[in-house]
């Protein structure tokens, strides 16, 4: 009998990978109540890639960067932050490995009030009784234009300000991957444009590696490849984005999703 090569199980470029998933599932519900939230989806996030997550509401962006991130249990499949299998990880592991190697930007800043800029940045790594590596501070810091505003409460800060003291406390620690949930959802205009270019920024100038979700076809131009996700699936993928062709892509879904 010939031989034949098997199927590999695992998307091409695995070794470039930042995070994987492979076949991933998650259900919420039993019976009528069930919502297949994600459905058999697997991804790779390239490292030293900035990737978007895009898709209309209630499509799985969020929980496809939950379970990625070990912020959620998913019900089947696999996913892994660099050669880490999450699903294999206690409560406790997962904790650590979150603290470690990820850094994560929210809608909300959650910044401690009592705490400066910098103690708020650093506090992570407080925490874990790890001891910040200050050249590394310095350059996040400077990329990110914070470097006066350091002795400041989040009180004395704008918005787009405390947004970047909250990607600079995600990126003190130099993690394997950042994500961000809609880091932008609570911007004026121009503090998101700002905060895309350092977002940008921190991937080319430092190598760092986002993955972000966005309903905003601006915020995903910024990347370098967006995943287009719908009922739980990944049904397209865009390289070099722009936000027109972004949006015109979007706009084909809803069309589609009309008519069928
Ligand atoms: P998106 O981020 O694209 O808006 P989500 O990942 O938040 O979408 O949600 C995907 C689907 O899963 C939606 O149908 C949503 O209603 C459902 N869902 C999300 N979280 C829960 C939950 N905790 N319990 C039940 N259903 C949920």
């Amino acid at each position: 009998m010939p031989y034949s090569a098997p199927v590999p199980s695992r998307p091409v470029q695995a070794e470039t990978a930042a995070a994987r998933a492979v076949g991933l599932s998650k259900i919420y519900g039993h019976g009528e109540t069930q919502v297949v939230a994600l459905d058999n989806v697997s991804v790779d996030f390239g490292r030293g890639r900035f990737t978007a997550i895009m898709g209309p509401s209630g499509s799985g962006k969020s929980t496809l960067m939950h379970c990625v991130s070990g912020l959620d249990t998913f019900s089947s499949g696999s996913a892994r932050i660099g050669e880490t299998e999450l699903g294999s990880l206690k409560d406790k592991q997962l904790t650590r490995l979150r603290r470690d190697k990820i850094g994560f930007v929210f809608q909300a800043f959650n910044l401690l009030p009592t705490l400066t800029a910098l103690e708020n940045i650093t506090l992570p790594m407080d925490i874990a009784g790890r001891t910040a590596d200050t050249q590394w501070l310095d350059t996040v810091v400077n990329m990110l234009g914070l470097s006066g505003r350091l002795k400041h409460r989040p009180s004395e800060l704008s918005g787009g300000q405390q947004q970047r003291v909250a990607v600079a406390r995600a990126l003190a620690s130099s993690p394997e991957i950042m994500f961000g949930d809609e880091p932008t959802g609570n911007l004026d205009s121009r503090s998101s444009t700002e905060l895309l270019g350092f977002l940008r920024a921190s991937v080319r100038e430092l190598g760092q590696t986002v993955v972000m979700v966005t309903h905003d076809p601006v915020a995903a131009s910024y990347a370098d490849r967006v995943i287009f996700l719908a009922d739980g699936r990944i049904v397209d993928e865009m390289f070099r984005p722009t936000a027109d062709g972004v949006l015109n892509l979007m706009k084909s879904f809803d069309t589609k999703s009309r008519v069928s």
